[in-house]
Formats: structure tokens, sequence, C-alpha cells
């Protein structure tokens, strides 16, 4: 069953479906979750849900059909405001927030309500989260404010204690396979299976995966980090760095790519440490087992550890917009370290 073809948040949908009912509807939301499960999509049916003119508010049932319905579709719906971090900041700018504060306040143009969607809410900064704190506190009648982030705990506690957190859980595989066929991701069940468990639960996660050139990169890339003979550091940073920039010309997809192949690597290492307590590693791939099967020979649980934590901290700093080719020198550099040390 999916509500207006959101999948996998069922339970969501009736804990709100029920606030309305009771007439307890929350003036502010923090949908939290990882990347790429539905919350932005969830928000947006919900403002439609919300905005709708021709369905009773507390059904959250969008006709889809009604001009509101269709402007909250198109994104142009005057009493929907919805911000997000610029491609090219690190940060969530405090004018921005303050632009979204003053217009909420202004007076609904077509309904009773004002809706606004605060997208990469964990990138507010202090000052900006400050900026905000009044109209959480004190929000114009009838007006709704959803914030989507990853991690309510994250948050600033002056932020998180004036709104309702909503937790959103990962895709199943399942519900995951069933959306990357919706959306031609896939084209075969096969293909959707397999992605799905590559996709962790996560649908954009298993659309960067889902091309040919990822996954012949993260091949290269595991059985050069598993070789028996060691790896260069220096050259492998420099192969990464040119497969990143072929992700386009545009800083943004750079990120993005060089983020994804992170992610894998935690995943990889991940799968190294199941293997290293004597257990099964979950990856899918039976090419990846054998790399790890490789690397586990050599290394030890604790050392295993830092790796994984090594990727996130270099995602993070991909994330940060810290400089490419010194994140990858850096991060392949430690990673040599340990694994070639433990080779000689
Ligand atoms: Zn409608």
């Amino acid at each position: 069953m999916s509500w207006h073809s959101v999948r996998g948040h069922d339970a969501v949908v009736a804990s709100l479906k029920r606030s309305l009912a009771q007439g307890r509807f929350p003036h502010a939301l923090f949908f939290a979750g990882l990347e790429g499960i539905g919350k932005r999509t969830l928000a947006l049916k919900l403002a439609q849900g919300l905005l709708c003119e021709r369905s009773s508010e507390a059904d959250l049932d969008p006709c889809e059909t009604c001009p509101s319905c269709l402007q909250v579709k198109a994104g142009n719906h005057p009493d929907l405001l919805q911000v997000e971090r610029p491609a090219e900041k690190h940060e969530l700018p405090i004018d921005v927030i303050r632009t979204l504060c003053r217009d909420l306040g202004l007076k609904p143009m077509m309904g009773a309500r004002k809706i606004a969607i605060v997208n990469d809410a964990d990138d507010l900064n202090e000052e900006a989260a400050n900026a905000f704190l009044k109209t959480l506190e004190e929000p114009p009648p009838g007006s709704v404010l959803i914030l989507v982030g990853k991690s309510a705990e994250s948050q600033l506690d002056t932020i998180i204690s004036r709104c309702r957190v909503v937790r959103f859980q990962p895709l199943s595989e399942t519900e995951l396979a069933a959306v990357l066929q919706e959306h031609g991701v896939a084209k075969d069940p096969a293909e959707a299976a397999h992605l799905a468990k590559l996709g962790e639960g996560s649908v954009s996660r298993a659309r960067g995966l889902a091309s040919p050139d990822i996954e012949r990169f993260r091949r290269e890339l595991f059985d050069t980090l598993a070789a028996s003979e060691g790896f260069d550091p220096s050259a492998l940073a420099k192969r990464v760095g040119e497969f990143v920039k072929e992700g386009g010309k545009e800083n943004v997809n750079q990120r993005q790519r060089a983020s994804l192949l992170m992610g894998e690597l935690a995943r990889f290492f991940r799968g190294l440490l199941w293997q290293t307590a004597g257990l099964i590693p979950p990856s899918p791939d039976p090419a990846d087992r054998q790399a790890i099967a490789e690397l586990a020979t050599r290394l030890e649980p604790e050392d295993v550890f830092v790796l994984v934590d090594r990727c996130l901290e270099a995602d993070y700093q991909i994330h940060r917009m810290a400089y490419m080719p010194l994140i990858l020198e850096s991060l392949l550099h430690d990673l040599g370290k340990m694994i070639n040390q433990a080779h000689v």
C-alpha cells in the first residue's frame, strides 16, 4: 500500500492523520532520516494535502487535480515556501532563513494557511538557527513548518524542542526495489533487487549506484585496496580524483560522485568488519566478498573500525566543501598506512 505514491512510510502518514483528526496537528515538524528515503516527497505531499481546495484538510488526501494541488506539484504555489542549502554552499545562509520567516508572516494568497519546507535543515548554522527561533516559537496562525534533515540529534536543542520529530525508517529492500522499477531506474526485477541491496534503504543512493561507470570503478577501487602486493596511495588518490572529475563539470556533481564512493568504501570496510569478526559480510556482490576475505587475513577488527571512520570523515569533509584533491590524498594515504603496513 502506498499513500499518493509515497512508499514505505504508512506509519508516518497514519500518525499525521491522527493528529489532524484530533485537532492537535503540530505547527512545526522535523522529518529526520537517511537521505533519499522520501522525506521531501512526503513533506510536499503533506503540503498538498493541507492546501488542497477540494478534499477536507482532516482527510489529508490531496485530490491532485484542483488548482492548488497542481500548483504544489508544479512548484509554484504562492503559499508554499521551500528553501534548501544552495549547491555551492555548505550551510543554509541566514538571509535565506530571514526571507523565509518574513514571507511566512505575510497573509496567505489562496487559502487559510502558509506552509514552509526547510530542506537540508542539518546545514542550518547557529546564526541562521537563531534567526529561525522566533518564528518557530510563535508561528503565524495556521502556518506549518516542516524541517527536513538527516538527524534530529545534531540539531540545536532550541530548534528541536520546538518541533515534533518524525522519524523515517530506511525503505525495506522490497519497497526500494519497487520504487526503482516505478521510476525506471532499474529495467527489470533482478536489477531492481540488486540495486535495492546496494542502496541500503535510500532511493538516491541506489539511483547513484545504478550507473555502469560507478559499478566498474568501485570494483577497481576495492580490488586495488585488496591487492596482495599492497597499493600506491598517491596513484590511487589520483585515479579516484580523475574518476570524480568525470562525474561532470559542475562541482556539485563531482562532490555527489565522491560522496557516493565514500559511502561505498565505508560499506566495503563495514563488510570487512563482519569478516574479521568471523561473520559472513552482508555484501550482495561476490567480488566484494572475495576482496573483503583477502583483506581480512591482514587486518584486525580495531584497524577496520578506524578505516570505516576515516571514510565517513572524508565524506563529511566533501560535504563541507573542503578541497577535493587534499581530501582524497589524505584519505588514501591513511588507508594505505594501515592496509600496506599490515601487509608487510
Ligand atoms: Zn486538490
